[in-house]
């Protein structure tokens, strides 16, 4: 009997149960860990029969046997020849970073010049294809300002334009002058907003509770950006400061923009590239989790914003004892080895 690794198929081995990913068809499977040493004996195994396996797990005989003709019925334990050449998952890094979303705070001293400078240099270098702004303030100037901005990131060819509500701008008139230029706003989760908008869509944020399964995908995207962390790239926020932030949501002081050079410095500086490759696998409570492979929540829901390796405060899982709890589990006591 021999097992194959099917290149759809990948697994993380965790504190209390290990997780199946099968890429193809999207789906997780988190199985006892009695089941992922049974499937490494396999693996290591020269040559070895279904029953040589049963008796050797005899005290896990029920969960292996279950767990064996799972793996049959799916063809991933089969006789092979010799000469079949599996590849293994592909987990290289991109070569590129892309900043998808190119997120700005606007006030009435923003220049149009400076605006172009950054957001041609996200352009060319990250192809950026989204700008979200939010107002600073209700002034008219402010207002003038953003809709010039979103004009000009039209012509320097950003695909989409949305507004990013801020909590503490009440009056959604001042939209008016710029709706038409608009593809969608972004309400933040419980903030109390219309569903639309001058006839432009008010999309909410989901709830970002971590909360059975509800953040888990299984796919290579996700595979492969917790193990090497390059999702975390995917925003950069500049506030009306010039201060850049990995994220609206993620205050997380990366440097400052005056000019591209600049952001170009602070992108490819130390503190940026640890922050956009922290994988799962160096945060606290997650590298102990069998769905860090597959778990898609934000680096920015962890508890201590300082520190980029520390638990999330958002998640409901305890690794542990591998159940899910219903509300979240922040206990510090997961800085254990894996
Ligand atoms: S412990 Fe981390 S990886 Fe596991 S479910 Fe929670 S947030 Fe996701």
């Amino acid at each position: 009997m021999k097992m194959i690794i099917s290149p759809a198929v990948t697994w993380c081995k965790g504190y209390k149960n290990a997780l199946l990913m099968h890429l193809h068809d999207e789906k997780v499977q988190s199985v006892p860990l009695s089941v992922l040493e049974v499937i490494e004996y396999i693996a290591h195994c020269q040559s070895t029969n279904y029953q040589d396996v049963l008796i050797r797990f005899s005290e896990h005989a029920d969960v292996v046997k279950g767990y064996l003709d799972f793996l049959l019925q799916k063809q991933w334990l089969l006789e092979v020849p010799d000469f079949v050449d599996y590849q293994p998952i592909s987990i290289e890094p991109s070569a590129i970073l892309k900043t998808r979303n190119f997120y700005l705070e606007v006030s009435d001293n923003t220049s149009l010049s400076w605006f172009e400078d950054i957001a041609l240099w996200l352009r060319k270098h990250r192809a950026t294809h989204s700008l979200i702004i939010s107002l600073s303030d209700e002034s008219e100037k402010t207002q003038s300002v953003a809709s010039d901005i979103i004009k000009r990131a039209r012509n320097l060819g950003y695909n989409q334009c949305g507004i990013l509500l801020s909590q503490h701008i009440k009056n959604e008139n001042i939209y008016d002058g710029m709706s038409g230029d608009l593809d969608f706003f972004l309400a933040q989760q419980n903030a109390a907003s219309s569903t639309h908008i001058n006839h432009v869509e008010v999309i909410t944020l989901t709830k970002d509770i971590v909360h059975k399964g509800s953040h888990l995908q299984s796919n290579l995207y996700s595979c492969r950006h917790n193990k090497l962390g390059t999702y975390r790239a995917d925003n950069i926020f500049i506030d009306k400061n010039k201060a850049i932030y990995p994220h609206p949501f993620d205050l997380y002081l990366l440097g400052r923009a005056k000019n591209s050079l600049n952001l170009s410095q602070v992108i490819n500086g130390p503190k940026a590239h640890s922050y956009f490759f922290m994988s799962k696998d160096k945060i606290d409570k997650c590298r102990i989790c069998e769905y860090r492979l597959s778990c898609t929540n934000s680096l920015w829901n962890r508890q201590d914003k300082d520190v980029l390796s520390s638990a999330p405060k958002n998640c409901t899982y305890d690794p542990i004892v591998g159940v899910w709890h219903d509300t979240p589990v922040t206990n510090t006591a997961y800085k254990l080895e894996a």
